[in-house]
């Protein structure tokens, strides 16, 4: 669902117009729903946060109990979330690491690096021996693997087995391996591999994208004669943002896992979803500033819009949303403007055609001084906005519900 919690609601209805717009999120409906996603994972498969998919503090926070560490994507990201949720494992990822961010990731002792390059490989080498003196540095090289013919369905957004910036590519696989096991690196060790090759996919397109993936890399550690005990299998859970309530099959998806598993005992599985985690526990609230007919169209302009919850304006969707209608006296002399037709297209303020939050919802009567609630804004929102176009003030944050426990 995407209306809004009886938390957001309430709040909501404190929250002033000049409150407005306000991101609200609820903390007790993200970990009752990461709570459902690691209850429906066997044992030997681990979850982490990707933390780039909303890396608030508060939310990095509530995930806290519900997963095994967090994937991070910069040396920003890293010192965040290390900061955010000390003493839980992270895992260092990204394409175009800098060599400040290795020596620092090194230096704070990262648990496993994700590389992305042969040439990655060879500087952090060289930089653990000065930074990590004494100590395994793991590595589980990215491999962009060729995802399997019937693996996928129409939405999906396909990165691995096509030119892409991400990973190395499978014909550097052996020489890969061969650094890492030769003796040329021994402060290195080859903990096993990584891919994160689509994102939009249904469980069972994920459990055949998984399956292969697992099936390359038992390939590849025979071929070399060594243990690859650690396969992370990649984010990528669909998020339908025209069906908000049919949500990725966790239940669906663990089964199928706890399957892989059992035919690789000598495997651990890990997982990296961010979007599916946190799509669902946030809401940008918003005011109806005015409604106008245009051309036989109707609009009514927001509070706010697509500097603030970019989301729509990427994807090319109509962003979910829910109409709070503000019942209390108009306090105008003149007329309170209000849709006649049954369709409104919902736009912010900003000076371009582009700043579409929602076309075509069917919003009979909406009328100035009426709130919206955009829900399915809890990933993927906020920090992947461009905030600082046209200069509105920034939204209110609001986290609403315990962030850990009771
Ligand atoms: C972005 C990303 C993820 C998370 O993807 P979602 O679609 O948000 O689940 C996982 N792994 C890597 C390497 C990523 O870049």
């Amino acid at each position: 669902m995407t209306a809004p919690t009886a938390a957001v609601r309430d709040r909501v209805r404190t929250l002033r117009p000049e409150d407005l717009p306000a991101y609200c999120y609820d903390l007790t409906a993200l970990r009752n729903h990461a709570g459902h996603v690691r209850a429906s994972l066997p044992g030997r498969v681990e979850l982490y946060y990707a933390a780039k998919a909303n890396p608030e503090p508060e939310v990095l926070a509530a995930l806290r109990p519900y997963v095994h560490g967090y994937e991070v994507s910069s040396g920003g990201e890293l010192t965040h979330v290390r900061k955010a949720v000390p003493g839980l494992p992270l895992a260092f990822g990204g394409p175009g690491k800098t060599p400040a961010e290795l020596a620092g990731a090194l230096a704070s002792g990262v648990e496993r690096f994700h590389v992305e390059s042969v040439h990655e490989l060879h500087m952090l080498a060289a930089l653990a021996v000065r930074h990590a003196p004494g100590r395994r540095v793991a590595v589980l090289p990215r491999f962009n693997l060729p995802v399997s013919g019937g693996a996928l369905d129409g939405g999906a957004l396909t990165m691995g087995g096509r030119p892409a910036p991400f990973g190395i590519d499978p014909e550097q696989a052996d020489e890969t391996v061969r650094l890492l096991t030769d003796g040329t690196y021994p402060h290195l060790e080859l903990r096993g591999v990584h891919a994160h090759l689509a994102s939009g996919l249904e469980a069972p397109a994920q459990l055949a994208v998984a399956g292969s993936i697992v099936t390359w890399a038992t390939g590849l550690a025979a071929r070399h004669r060594i243990p690859l005990p650690e396969v992370v299998v990649g984010g990528g859970m669909a998020v339908d943002y025209t069906a908000p309530e049919r949500r990725f099959d966790w239940t669906a998806y663990g089964t199928g896992l706890a399957r892989l598993t059992a035919a690789h005992p000598e495997l651990t599985l890990r997982i990296e979803p961010g979007r599916a985690l946190t799509a669902y526990c946030g809401w940008y609230v918003t005011e109806v500033l005015d409604v106008k007919r245009s051309h036989g169209a109707e609009f009514a302009v927001v509070r706010g819009g697509t500097h603030h919850l970019r989301t729509p304006a990427t994807k090319g969707h109509d962003q979910p949303c829910t109409v709070l209608p503000a019942d209390g006296p108009w306090p105008h002399p003149w007329p309170r403007p209000a849709a006649v037709g049954d369709r409104v297209t919902l736009t912010g303020q900003l000076c371009t055609p582009k700043d579409l939050l929602a076309r075509g919802v069917a919003a009979a009567g909406l009328r100035a001084g009426d709130r919206v609630a955009f829900g399915m804004a809890g990933a993927y929102a906020w920090n992947i906005s461009h905030h600082d176009f046209l200069m509105h003030p920034r939204p209110g944050f609001h986290f609403l519900g315990a962030p850990e426990g009771g």
